[in-house]
């Protein structure tokens, strides 16, 4: 009897995996193509400097408008891009995007300050060694100063091989552009990477800021990551910032900078326009 249900619950776990596998498949095929269809957009998410409230730069994060499913979540479409190798060819297109929209900004609404714009970057993007080369062409085609151009990379870009991940760091911080660690404090050994790999800043990852108000632990390791960045000379971001207490709190323990609902969804490149005028 056990057997017999032992082997129906396998048939059917086999066939739950053969369906994911299946719809990865077909997202992948979907997904190719799907910029020159016109459904990837670039959105912008504000991002704001706690010491004077100010308005200094956004996040460009990859928006893909599925024809039948509407909008798909990059949490989903962004691994079967980077899985299938599709994100060698998205990447480079939104980094181009980004850099176009943040010169064309800067042209419209002339700000004191020139406001910078902040592209994720997968593994397999820097992995591939091309990533210092294309953002060269990028900011020449553009005109955008290599100084207005950060780059977002998570931990797990970094792992491994962090001799050649520093490398072609160093060579991206040669011309001005910056570069961040993304979900800080998510991974292990977050700080074992600071010591390895040179980044100018780090961004706390959202789930910390979730309960900074509450949980007194939260508190105490964003205070402690803050302290830590600030002493390696780094800059700070909060990610996720939902309320104003949480933004009052990030502001009085010396955050640098702060994104997050309470302050911006992401937007469209016009939308996000008007916060300049
Ligand atoms: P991320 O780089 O950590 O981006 C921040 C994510 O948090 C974004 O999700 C943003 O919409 C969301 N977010 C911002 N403020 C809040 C808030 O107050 N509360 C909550 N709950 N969420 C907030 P999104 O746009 O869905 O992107 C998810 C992830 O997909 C990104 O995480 C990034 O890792 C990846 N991604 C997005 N665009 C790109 C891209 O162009 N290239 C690559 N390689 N990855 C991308
Ligand atoms: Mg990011
Ligand atoms: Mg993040
Ligand atoms: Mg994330």
């Amino acid at each position: 009897q056990a057997k017999v249900a032992g082997k129906n619950c396998y048939r059917f776990y086999s066939r739950a995996m053969d369906q994911a596998v299946e719809r990865r498949v077909r997202m992948e095929q979907e997904l190719r193509g799907a910029w020159e269809r016109g459904e990837l957009s670039v959105a912008y998410q504000p991002v704001y400097r706690l010491r004077d409230n100010r308005l200094v730069g956004a996040e460009a994060l990859l928006r893909w408008h599925h024809p039948e499913q509407g909008m798909v979540s990059p949490a989903v479409f962004i691994d079967v891009a980077e899985q299938s190798g599709l994100i060698e060819t998205i990447g480079p297109q939104v980094l181009r995007v980004a850099c176009r929209d943040a010169m064309r900004w800067q042209n419209e609404f002339p700000t004191v300050e020139p406001l910078f714009v902040s592209v994720n970057v997968s593994p397999r993007q820097l992995r591939s060694g091309e990533l210092p080369g294309l953002v060269e062409a990028c900011l020449r085609e553009t005109g955008l100063p290599a100084s207005q151009l950060h780059v977002e990379l998570t931990e797990t870009a970094v792992i491994g091989d962090e001799l050649h991940a520093s490398t072609l760091l160093s060579r991206l911080r040669s011309i001005g552009v910056k570069v961040w660690l993304d979900d800080f404090g998510t991974g292990f050994s977050g700080l074992s990477h600071l010591r390895r790999v040179p980044v100018d800043g780090v961004k706390i990852d959202r789930s910390f800021i979730a309960d900074v108000l509450r949980d007194p632990d939260d508190l105490a390791l964003t205070t402690a990551i803050i302290a830590m960045a600030h002493s390696l000379g780094i800059t700070v971001v909060a990610e996720g910032v939902e309320k104003e207490g949480q933004y009052a709190i990030l502001r009085e323990r010396g955050c640098d900078l702060a994104q997050g609902y309470w302050l911006g969804h992401p937007s469209s490149a016009q939308d996000f326009a008007r916060l300049l005028i």
